[in-house]
């Protein structure tokens, strides 16, 4: 799967990786290609877009690490947008409730979502549980057979057939016979029809309601590409899904319906349907599907372990400075860049008392913007305020201000920051608690 945006974004980054150096115009044109081949690929326009936004902002504005080349760390900025793209992790089934778990299965015709029943149920089988499928699909014509049928193949439990109920009456002896019988997990295969009608969504609710749920999975053909995005829209419109099935991932070649999945309905894959036969199931894994598009695992290694060693280098600089009880903007500055880096606290931060409010700050305003506007105050510094804050007068500060494109009262704020990690600093340096500390950043 995936395997023609695979090829396309392998030759984007080709062309980056051998650079030394890029410039904004290189990113911006490597960026361009990224949106054709996602397009390409069928993802959906303004998914694509948000994409390569979020992309280039981060490229652009990200300082390189000391032993990687700027075309690397975009691959890896590639990287991680795509697993943003396809969710942070894989999404479990949460079906340890008080039994049984009810899992229903919702889905226009030919998606594949009574083969996928029977999969699921098996799957789930296989892991201990006792499993019972239940078909409430009275429209097609005998797919309550099929069903059964799938069920003696899985040796899974069908519910037996009884001629003329209809779907919610089905749902109910369902339910009723599975509590009786003990078992762990029903599986409701509903109705499908050719396409996204009220009379199906109106059915789905009522026997939702009955049912009551914990997971509404709704199964759609990745190979419809955008029209698979566009009913995976309108049903999580009418009904509270839990998740999505692709089907037929086997045979997808673009890849465009399960890249655009989460963003378009804000629920995650959970299974991925790869072949007909009834083992043809897998959990969908946002970091292996975007290790696979790229087929970069190699560069995203290399980029995290330069990541973390220069941390690491940064840490242990860090605590010398400490040993001297020396903590001036400079090494705040240091710790905010941190903080950006790893989206939150930086090593040394989540023990200082002025940097908990800085987070506090930042999560509050949301994003780097809060960071940015301190590091630009910093930038607006001198060496010598920068090394000696004493140095700033109320003169200075209205320099620095308009220097940084902020207010007296911002920088009266990172100065009392500062002040206060600083008086920190000095405390753990009498108390001499620093060789915890040091340990702590080693
Ligand atoms: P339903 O109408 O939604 O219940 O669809 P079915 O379960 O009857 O499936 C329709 C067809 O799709 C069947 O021939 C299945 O074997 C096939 N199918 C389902 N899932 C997959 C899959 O992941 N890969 C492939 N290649 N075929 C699938």
């Amino acid at each position: 799967m995936f395997e023609s945006l695979s090829e396309r974004l392998g030759g984007v980054f080709e062309r980056l990786r051998g650079r030394g150096a890029l410039t904004e115009a290189d990113v911006r044109t490597a960026m361009r290609e990224v949106r054709i081949a996602l397009l390409e690929a069928d993802v959906a326009l303004p998914v694509a877009r948000d994409f390569v936004e979020k992309v280039t902002e981060k490229a652009i504005g990200h300082e390189v690490l000391r032993s990687v080349t700027p075309g690397q760390q975009v691959v890896k900025i590639v990287h991680d947008a795509l697993v943003d793209m396809l969710g942070p992790d894989t999404a479990e089934l949460s079906i340890d409730v008080t039994p049984p778990a009810v899992i229903m299965l919702v889905g226009l015709q030919g998606s594949g979502k009574t083969t996928t029943t029977a999969k699921l149920s098996r799957l789930l089988k296989s892991q201990g549980k006792k499993v019972m499928m239940a078909s409430l699909d009275v429209n097609r014509p005998a797919a309550q057979e099929q069903l059964a049928v799938l069920g003696t193949q899985t040796e899974v439990q069908t519910l037996p057939i009884v001629a003329g109920q209809q779907p919610v009456e089905i749902a109910r002896r369902a339910l009723n016979a599975a509590r009786l019988q003990g078992y762990d997990v029903l599986m409701l295969d509903t109705a499908g029809r050719l396409h996204v009608d009220q009379a199906l969504m109106d059915e789905m609710k009522a026997v939702a309601d009955i049912a009551r749920p914990n997971e509404i999975l709704l199964v759609v053909d990745s190979l419809t590409g955008q029209d698979a995005v566009n009913v995976a829209t309108s049903f999580s419109e009418q009904v509270p899904l839990t998740g999505v099935i692709l089907t037929r991932m086997d045979g997808d070649a673009r890849g465009g319906a399960a890249l655009s999945m989460r963003a378009v309905t804000g629920k995650p894959i959970k299974f991925a349907g790869m072949g007909e036969k009834l083992d043809a199931l897998e959990p969908f894994h946002p970091k292996r599907v975007a290790g696979r598009i790229l087929g970069m695992g190699d560069v995203v290694s290399l980029v995290e372990k330069a990541a973390a060693a220069i941390q690491e280098e940064d840490a242990e600089k860090m605590a010398a400075r400490l040993a001297k009880g020396q903590f001036d903007m400079n090494d705040l500055r240091g710790q905010l860049a941190q903080m950006r880096r790893m989206g939150g606290l930086g090593a040394l931060a989540g023990m200082m008392p002025g940097m908990k409010k800085a987070q506090a700050a930042v999560d509050q305003v949301g994003g780097d913007k809060v960071l940015i506007r301190m590091d630009a105050m910093i930038t607006s510094m001198t060496p010598k305020e920068r090394a000696k804050p004493d140095l700033i007068n109320a003169k200075r500060k209205i320099r620095i201000a308009k220097g940084s494109g902020t207010t007296v009262q911002d920088v009266n704020k990172l100065l009392k920051m500062h002040l206060e990690m600083q008086t920190a600093m000095k405390r753990l340096k009498k108390m001499g608690g620093l060789k915890g500390l040091m340990g702590m950043l080693g």
